[in-house]
């Protein structure tokens, strides 16, 4: 059985009766007109079917909780609609946390977790009562320990760990291999462990998280990835008398960017995961663990498009012939920084000829601000439409000002009714942090 990570395009995703490509029931060039472009387009019904794939996947282990990993597109709509499914939220930061807690969501489901957490942001987190604290580091076992204690409290954390698993993905995007900046190398977790039950009282250490990187099409790593964190649970049950009893799996799951693409399903992966919990909790003396999983990446990426307006081309001669668009880097910088490869339509013609191979230019001053090189479309003249597959994920939540550019507004289409869940960027909302110290302001 296929899940909708696997498919290129959002699950309703149509040619309409004038020929127009439609999603969630709404033409995508009269979106453009009414809002504007770019424009993040997010289907409604392709997160909640994802979400909905991946609790069904895992029916047969019911120890297990979803969580998001808000980092890929957090917005307070999007919380609205996966803690409606269920979800918690894994957050990285401040910003994250409070983004969760503003949209309603149940705190007691949520996860901190990051390398590199301020005292203020476990404070935050501390007050505001997010389930679990992912520990990365000493300095943080010591920080977080003050915070509890300051606050009267015991916190739930999990020890991040890099399990040592390489997989094969982008370098940068590749976390669980042992030379990582994340989490603590196996061999320092006694130390960590002995802090804890010594000195750390307010810390209560409940179990091991991990993430082994992300777009990933393996399925056999998820089966090591749990097999590595069972083992170091009943080692430390052995040598500690410690009762580990959960065990965060972290996220990954790759999704369609292109044709040449086949991320496996959702199915495979839980396949792989639940069967490991069995073989390996026997091997090695544990119990059947509680288990997180946290997808972000294979929750919202298919869901999202970016719309775009052609402006002006050049024909390199005898070279390629590059076609600009209103957007580019600062909105999706994926292709400039992983070498991210996308799949475009042109809006009103999605069946015609593709007859000419271009290069889709964004509007940044950098010559690598292309952000797909050499892709076969019908012939584009300006003002055409182009719909960017695939972009709801690390796009809008990366993207930046360069250039002073503003950052597009997102909607959420469901049921033919289109809903704005971010305002375009205003020059106002641009300047609002620039302050002009008072011996620089003009006296006349
Ligand atoms: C980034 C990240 C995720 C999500 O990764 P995806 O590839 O988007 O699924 C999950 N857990 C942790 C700890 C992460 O850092």
């Amino acid at each position: 059985m296929t899940t909708a990570n696997q498919n290129l395009k959002p699950v309703t995703t149509k040619i309409n009766a004038k020929g127009n490509l439609e999603i969630g029931g709404c033409d995508l060039i009269d979106l453009a007109e009414q809002y504007g472009t770019p424009l993040y387009v997010f289907d409604e019904q392709t997160i909640r079917t994802i979400a909905r794939e991946y609790k069904q996947a895992f029916k047969a282990y019911p120890k297990v909780s979803m969580l998001y990993a808000s980092k890929a597109f957090m917005t307070k709509a999007v919380v609205r609609i996966l803690d409606e499914e269920g979800f918690g939220f894994d957050m990285v930061s401040g910003g994250e946390i409070y983004t969760a807690a503003a949209a309603g969501a149940n705190m007691k489901k949520c996860l901190f977790n990051g390398n590199n957490k301020s005292y203020d942001e476990l404070q935050m987190a501390v007050e505001l009562g997010v389930g679990l604290i992912s520990v990365d580091n000493f300095l943080e076992l010591a920080l977080l320990n003050e915070v509890a204690k300051s606050n009267n409290k015991t916190v739930d954390i999990l020890l991040r760990v890099t399990p040592g698993i390489e997989c094969h993905t982008h370098e940068y995007i590749q976390t669980g291999h042992l030379d990582s900046k994340f989490g603590f190398d196996l061999t320092q977790v006694d130390e960590a462990v002995e802090l804890i039950l010594e000195e750390y009282q307010n810390l209560n250490p409940v179990g091991l998280h991990a993430h082994i990187g992300s777009q990933i099409f393996e399925t056999n790593i998820y089966y090591d990835e749990v097999e590595v964190l069972l083992k170091e649970a009943g080692r430390l049950k052995e040598k500690y008398s410690l009762n580990l009893t959960h065990i965060n799996l972290g996220g990954g799951l790759g999704i369609k960017y292109t044709e040449n693409d086949c991320p496996p399903s959702i199915n495979e992966i839980a396949e792989k995961i639940i069967s490991s919990i069995k073989d390996n909790a026997v091997k090695y003396n544990v119990e059947e663990p509680e288990i997180h999983i946290e997808p972000g990446r294979s929750i919202i990426g298919t869901s999202g498009v970016t719309l775009y307006t052609v402006g002006s081309s050049k024909q390199v001669p005898k070279g390629r012939k590059y076609v600009a668009v209103d957007g580019g880097m600062a909105d999706n910088p994926r292709p400039s920084l992983y070498q991210a490869v996308y799949t475009a339509d042109v809006v009103d013609k999605p069946v015609a000829e593709p007859v000419e191979t271009v290069t889709i230019a964004g509007r940044f001053c950098e010559s690598g601000d292309i952000l797909i090189k050499d892709i076969k479309l019908p012939v584009l003249k300006e003002g055409d439409i182009l719909c960017f597959y695939d972009t709801g994920a690390y796009g809008y939540s990366m993207a930046s000002n360069y250039n002073r550019v503003l950052k597009p507004a997102a909607v959420l289409v469901n049921n033919s009714q289109s809903d704005i869940i971010i305002n375009r960027e205003s020059y106002e909302h641009l300047t609002a942090c620039d302050v002009i110290p008072d011996r620089l302001k003009n006296k006349a």
